[in-house]
């Protein structure tokens, strides 16, 4: 079994924004992750999508038109989803089970692509979704044309999986592939419904704690100012900022989606800075 972490695009970003003692002037390029895992049983599982020319193209709402301007994001030709695939030998048919962290436009922008994969995620933060008005998906940076029609129908509801214990000190979380390789963890706060992916068997284990924060050196910092302007609950996501350094200091490693430091895990692409 392997895990793996992609790059679909780089974000610039003023350090200040991710870094709360961070200067204005100073620029950091973030990473858009999404994970790969080559599971034995079930192929290659996907962690997220990070983000794809959909952003870019097809019917979109203002509001994704002028997101998209905003973020500016330049996305990586060879962290496309499918350029990935057929790197590690598979193709975006081979996809059976994909797994959705939250519904931020970055993480679920190429679902569209893989319209036979399972959606392993929590259904009730998805009937919230495509229950509430345009503005209030827009002000959370949530955008439903990005999702598949038949998304309801594909999901796989984390609460209907088995709760099991979390490594060291993430308590309880749900064991989503039913083997114990792969356990959510809740970190609420910075989305509706956002969870990070623990992988127990890795030595150290790692915690993938997705949008926790931005960088893994402010873990145990007050959200910096994208991480407040971002968040769903601000106090929650500090507390689960605090749980994940918490983690960390307990011996666990951590990464983050959108850290521009590499990790070990991170598939080298030839626009690695
Ligand atoms: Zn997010």
């Amino acid at each position: 079994m392997k895990l793996h972490f992609a790059n679909s695009a780089f974000i610039k970003a003023p350090e200040r924004l991710v870094e709360p003692d961070g200067s204005w002037f100073q620029t950091r390029q973030l990473r858009v992750r999404y994970g790969i895992l080559e599971h034995p049983g079930f192929g290659p599982v996907l962690i997220d999508t990070g983000y794809s020319s959909h952003l870019f193209t097809g019917a979109r709402s203002f509001g994704l038109r002028a997101y998209a301007a905003v973020f500016d994001p330049v996305l990586e030709q060879e962290g496309e989803i499918a350029a990935v695939l057929q790197r590690l030998d598979y193709s975006v048919e081979d996809v059976r089970k994909i797994v959705v962290t939250h519904f931020h436009a970055d993480h679920v922008s190429a679902l569209s692509s893989l319209p036979k994969a399972q959606i392993i995620t929590h259904r009730k933060t998805l009937t919230t979704i495509l229950g509430q008005s345009g503005f209030a998906n827009l002000r959370h940076g949530i955008f439903p044309e990005l999702l598949p029609d038949d998304v309801l129908r594909r999901v796989t509801d984390i609460a209907e999986c088995r709760v099991s214990d979390a490594p060291l000190t993430l308590g309880a979380g749900r064991d989503l592939l039913g083997d114990g390789t792969v356990i959510a963890v809740d970190l609420p706060g910075h989305a509706v419904g956002h969870f990070g992916l623990c992988f127990p068997w890795l030595d150290p284990v790692l915690l993938y704690a997705c949008d926790v924060q931005w960088m893994r050196t402010v873990l145990d910092k007050p959200l910096p100012l994208l991480g407040r302007i971002a968040a769903h609950d601000t106090g929650a996501a500090e507390r689960s900022s605090r749980k994940v350094a918490e983690f960390r200091n307990a011996g666990g490693r951590v990464v983050l989606c959108h850290d521009p430091a590499l990790t070990s895990f991170d598939l080298e692409q030839p626009a690695d800075v």
